[in-house]
């Protein structure tokens, strides 16, 4: 056997990649330009119970509380309440989560540093930085999951411009929330093309951000959104990133190196949520790696395998696209349109956070939402 393999990043899906690999005997380093894993956190750290379960993660650290539903507010305030009679979505913290993977690497058999920056990819050489000391490394394979500012992206030739982002602002915050339940406030006043969100902890404590396209402040727009829905928190801490919000990059390989996670947008462009994608495309590019390192298997059957995945999240995208070109006044009719046709009901049955595809066909094919027809044709031609 031969073929070494170097991650760029310790994020989930770096991490999960390296787990997968050293399991099955496969030589990889990951190089981390942090100093720790999982800080600076950036993630709400909301995971659909489904996939935790499917994806066998290991939550007994990082746990901090179950969702059993979402309220969605429109700008005049109609609510839609879909609920469910079991956690449908798990909070964890997500620095104990990535800490989690990374021992799980470790244990593996991965070789991880810290606080060790790749500058530049030359071929097969990477240079890399650590403690103003400069290296070099030869890998027969390498990975770029070195997120959403991803230098690798661009070094491959994979330009991107400001309306593939969202910029978001979230606080850690004290106050009183209802335990259970997520809430999302949508207005193109203080969320232009995303919304508003709270994530709680437990009755005491919560993630409140705001997603909005770039060339807005967001933390000008989240001020502007507690003001208008009067929401009274103490913050306790708060952080500014960047979130994808583009389709999913469908060239992955550019020999020698193969793009993974948020550096190749694989995540949901309708909330931003990436771990489930990222973890799952990262199961995906362990196997085909591991068979090309045993068997001379191509890699570029990664970008093959991927195809469920694109699809759904190219259908988060297109609903994405369809919700950015709503105004106030449209978000207000399709709320009380939604509500009318009895969405609350199918949502609660039917609703799925990754993989929209499950419930979409069945949505426009429902008697009771014929009322929505003239959206759905909106929607259907939505690129
Ligand atoms: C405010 C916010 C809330 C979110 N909430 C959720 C949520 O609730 N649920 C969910 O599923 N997703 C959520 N996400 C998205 C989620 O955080 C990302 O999809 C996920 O972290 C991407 O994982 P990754 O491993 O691809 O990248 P990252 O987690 O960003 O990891 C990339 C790593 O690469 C390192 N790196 C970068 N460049 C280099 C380099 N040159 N050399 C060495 N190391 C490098 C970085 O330091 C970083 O540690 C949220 C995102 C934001 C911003």
């Amino acid at each position: 056997m031969t073929g070494n393999v170097t991650i760029v990043g310790a994020g989930c899906a770096g991490l999960r990649l390296a787990r997968r690999l050293a399991e099955k005997s496969v030589q990889v380093t990951v190089y981390e330009d942090h100093p720790q894993i999982g800080i600076p956190e950036h993630c709400s750290g909301l995971i659909s119970a489904r996939n935790t379960k499917e994806l066998g993660f290991d939550l007994r650290e990082s746990f901090t509380n179950d969702i059993y539903g979402a309220k969605l507010f429109s700008p005049n305030n109609t609510q839609l309440r879909i609920e469910s009679k079991k956690p449908v979505a798990h909070v964890m913290d997500r620095s104990t989560f990535d800490q989690t993977l990374y021992t799980e690497a470790i244990h593996a058999g991965a070789n991880v540093e810290l606080s060790t920056s790749v500058i530049n990819v030359k071929g097969n050489t990477l240079f890399t930085q650590s403690k103003g000391k400069g290296g070099m490394k030869k890998s027969d394979i390498i990975v770029a999951a070195d997120g959403v500012n991803s230098h690798i992206r661009k070094m491959v030739g994979v330009e991107s411009k400001p309306g593939d982002f969202i910029h978001s602002y979230q606080v850690k915050a004290a106050g009183h929330f209802e335990p259970h339940f997520v809430e999302l406030y949508f207005s193109e006043k203080f969320a232009p093309h995303f919304f508003a969100w709270v994530i709680p902890e437990n009755e005491e404590s919560a993630k409140v951000g705001i997603g909005c396209k770039v060339g807005v402040n967001p933390a000008h727009a989240f001020n502007a959104f507690l003001k208008e829905k009067q929401i009274d928190i103490h913050v306790k801490t708060s952080n500014s990133f960047l979130i994808p919000c583009s389709p999913p990059i469908r060239k992955l390989y550019f020999d020698p190196i193969l793009l993974l996670g948020d550096s190749a947008y694989q995540n949901k462009a309708t909330s931003g949520g990436g771990i489930i994608m990222n973890c799952k495309a990262a199961d995906i590019l362990g196997e085909v790696i591991t068979e090309h390192i045993h068997n001379e298997a191509p890699l570029d059957a990664y970008e093959k395998k991927m195809e469920p995945i694109f699809r759904e999240l190219e259908l988060h995208y297109k609903i994405h696209q369809y919700q950015s070109r709503l105004g106030d006044e449209d978000i207000n009719r399709f709320f009380l349109k939604l509500k009318d046709a009895g969405i609350e009901q199918f949502l609660s049955n039917e609703g799925d956070m990754d993989e929209p595809s499950r419930f979409v066909g069945k949505l426009i094919s429902n008697p009771r939402m014929i009322s929505l027809l003239p959206e759905a044709v909106k929607f259907w031609f939505t690129k």
